[in-house]
């Protein structure tokens, strides 16, 4: 490492909190990017397969982004909500119009969790309960009442919360009780203990569910079970909230929304947003139906949500996307890539799975000839990629043992095909 690094490495370690990891041995710090590329201070170059955790949607350094910001900037950073906000009026209409909610308002935050904590006030203040339904293996963001409906114990560091949370079956489809059912029987076995739970609840706000779970480590149910999840829920009229954080805006491929995939009762009643609208600046929100959203009875801002500068890039961002169909590359450039892990996967004894949808892979690694979790495999395999260029990330319930790829949406075939060969190595390495 070079001293320069090994100083900032230090500086990092003596300043910033235990908890806030950073990845690999040798910690890198990015410096520039651009397109599916990011180059770290000693001037390597690589390809980007994680994107800020699955942040930089469209590409680094996308002139469309920049230009946007930097002319907003050169006229007002920030104004607050108090006043006219024609960017923020304009991405409150795409988002609302997009979002498949009939009658939707809008309100943006600065971060996932707080579109969340967000979410999680307008349930509990509509419903007048305290009481969420939440998927095993989940994550919510870091807030107090984020951690208190995470399912996801490495990522939730206390049991102490306003909210009394329960959580339900059928967020893992691979692994837990009903791991070796059909998908018909598991969708029926999890629906059945939805409503063996409900039965021992009384007047519950929402569920909130991830439609496939980032860092729990892209795993999803068969298509069409929230839709189940959501008939049942209807009887009580218990909302649901998607969590679209990681889902959204055309990731999976086949939709724009992960909840799509379940949308045959119709679209949640809440759905929440963050990480790619900005490309990398802060963006969160929530999106709900106007008697939802409009059921608190106080005032409540968010100081910087909404600010002229991250709406703006929030526009120019979207604007790209639509125009350049990057759902229709995710589901394409994705299924190839998918594909050709699976091929590689066949020839590799430590990985258990590959799975996910278009720029969302996982791939589960465990200890050759068992089911065990590998976490120390998928740290290698990281380290590996990292040496060849490659960055990846990685994720899991109970372990670490989840490679998860998710590049930016704009990811060309040559680029996927240099990853997966860069995979392939690494993964044999191991295997
Ligand atoms: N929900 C999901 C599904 C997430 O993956 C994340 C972040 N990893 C969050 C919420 C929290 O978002 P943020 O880190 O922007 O607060």
């Amino acid at each position: 490492m070079t001293p320069n690094r090994a100083s900032l490495q230090a500086r990092h370690r003596s300043v910033l909190p235990d908890w806030l990891a950073l990845y690999y041995d040798e910690p890198i710090e990015i410096t520039h990017g651009e397109g599916r590329h990011v180059w770290d201070a000693d001037g390597k170059k690589y390809l980007d397969f994680f994107g800020g955790i699955l942040t930089t949607m469209t590409a680094h350094a996308l002139p469309e982004v920049t230009k946007a910001v930097s002319e907003q900037a050169g006229r007002i950073i920030h104004s607050s909500t108090l006043y006219l906000n024609r960017p923020m009026v304009e991405l409150a209409e795409r988002v609302a119009q997009l979002s498949g909610i009939p009658d939707a308002r809008v309100f943006f935050t600065t971060s996932g969790t707080e579109a969340n904590d967000t979410a999680l006030l307008l349930a509990t203040a509509y419903r007048r309960s305290n009481q969420i339904l939440a998927m095993r293996n989940s994550y919510h963001g870091r807030s107090f009442t984020a951690v208190g409906i995470t399912g996801n114990k490495g990522w939730s560091p206390t049991s102490l919360s306003p909210l009394q949370t329960l959580y339900v079956h059928g967020g893992v489809r691979s692994r837990g009780p009903y791991a070796a059912l059909s998908d018909a029987e598991f969708i029926d076995a999890c629906v059945a203990d939805l409503r063996d739970m409900l039965g021992q609840t009384r007047g519950v706000a929402a569920l909130i569910a991830e439609p496939v779970q980032g860092v729990g480590g892209f795993t999803a149910p068969p298509d069409g079970l929230y839709a189940r999840f959501r008939e049942v829920l209807k009887e009580d009229g218990i909302l649901w909230i998607s969590d679209e954080v990681q889902t959204g805006w055309g990731r999976t491929g086949e939709h724009f929304w992960g909840w799509q995939a379940h949308g045959q009762s119709g679209p949640p009643d809440i759905l929440t947003f963050a990480k790619g609208i900005g490309n990398g600046m802060s963006i969160g929100g929530v999106v709900a139906r106007a008697d939802v959203m409009n059921s608190l009875d106080s005032n409540s801002i968010s100081t910087f949500g909404g600010s002229p500068i991250t709406m703006a890039a929030g526009n120019a961002n979207l604007s790209y996307l639509l125009e350049h169909d990057l759902q229709g590359n995710a589901r394409r450039v994705g299924g190839l890539l998918i594909e050709r892990l699976r091929a590689v996967a066949a020839g590799a004894a430590a990985v258990r799975e590959v799975r996910g949808r278009g720029l969302m892979i996982g791939v589960e690694l465990v200890r050759p000839g068992t089911d065990e979790a590998a976490p120390d495999a998928a740290a290698a395999v990281l380290e590996s990629c990292r040496e060849q260029g490659l960055l990846i990330g990685k994720g899991g319930g109970h372990d670490t043992s989840v490679l998860r790829i998710a590049p930016p949406l704009s990811l060309t075939v040559a680029e996927a095909e240099e990853g997966a060969a860069i995979l392939e190595r690494a993964l044999r390495e191991v295997s």
